[in-house]
């Protein structure tokens, strides 16, 4: 029997958890949906993450209204993806701040990436009509940009740590309580979405970076909240291995001149009885496959996922 395309068949609810990590900084994630965050300063509010649709960014801003009235001025944005992106409107935030390259992926392919993730993962895209259109970040930056939380808050620290998951991620440091909000750098237990990525560059010196950081609670892009540094470090480190998993597996049949489905099933093999339970996973690994395969071709800039190119190589890789 053929499997269901992506995530389409996942159309069961998963429960949602607010925990409050420290004064002020707030992570809600869902049984590997996925996660969002905010910040208070000291008389505003910082929105890390947007998830789908409004609709279900206004569910997040209810549970966070139980815990503050603070105006949300401004909303981070960790990368280009639309479950990420396209509830910014719910927010109403002055400030929409992105990496310089997320605004070129956006303009270059948002509406592609839309349609993609839409048929991908149907059910987090609640009421749909709700989007008005593509997010468009109203303020960039390359290296690094800080807010000053006011106060004693300290400083919130967003930084580019190279490409990753994509080519434009950044994460958000908060300084004092030593909380990193990774978005999809890292997973804590769901399998990783590479489609887009550059596997050399992220499992290499990218993960170096974030584990600088030293952080004591880490918020991956799904997943629970990771607590204490050896945890942090652990999940970090496990990021990387599947990643460095898939290289290797689908480095050695490129190599030898086999074909992308026998990259695939070597890749498969290799990833599950490690990953083959964590969210996502059988979702993910034909496109991740695919770009892995990409990269060995050569192919720097990731090719644009359309919602035909995504049923192509499902039915090549997973049928
Ligand atoms: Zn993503």
């Amino acid at each position: 029997m053929a499997k269901p395309f992506a995530s389409s068949a996942d159309l069961g609810e998963k429960k949602r958890t607010l925990e409050l990590l420290a004064d002020g900084v707030y992570a809600l994630t869902a049984e590997g949906d996925p996660n969002i965050g905010a910040i208070e300063g000291e008389d505003f509010v910082v929105c890390f993450e947007a998830l789908a649709t409004p609709v279900a960014a206004q569910e997040w801003i209810d549970l966070l209204r139980e815990h503050t009235d603070k105006p949300i001025t401004h909303l981070v944005l960790s990368h280009y993806h639309a479950v990420r992106v396209l509830g910014a409107a719910a927010y109403g935030a002055e400030h929409v701040i992105a990496h310089e390259t997320t605004k070129k992926l956006i303009d270059e392919r948002g509406q592609e990436d839309w349609d993609s993730e839409f048929g991908r993962m149907p059910r987090l895209f609640k009421e749909p009509e709700s989007i008005p259109g593509l997010t468009h970040p109203t303020e960039t930056f390359s290296g690094r940009h800080v807010i000053d939380l006011g106060g004693d808050r300290g400083n919130l620290v967003l930084e580019y740590c190279g490409r990753g998951h994509t080519a434009g991620d950044i994460v958000a440091w908060v300084e004092k309580p030593k909380v990193l909000f990774a978005g999809d750098l890292v997973e804590a237990e769901a399998a990783l979405y590479t489609g887009d990525a550059f596997h050399w560059d992220w499992s290499g010196a990218t993960l170096d970076r974030l584990k600088d950081y030293g952080a004591e609670f880490l918020i991956g892009g799904r997943g629970g909240v990771t607590r204490g540094r050896e945890a942090v470090d652990g999940a970090i480190e496990q990021t990387r291995e599947f990643i460095r998993v898939m290289i290797r597996e689908v480095e050695a049949v490129h190599a030898r001149g086999g074909t992308l489905k026998e990259a695939f099933d070597a890749t498969h093999t290799a990833l599950a009885p490690q990953f083959g339970h964590w969210p996502i996973f059988e979702h993910c690994l034909p496109f991740d496959v695919q770009r892995v395969w990409d990269e060995l071709d050569g192919v720097d800039w990731p090719r644009v996922w359309t919602a035909e190119r995504d049923r192509e190589v499902w039915d090549q890789l997973q049928n």
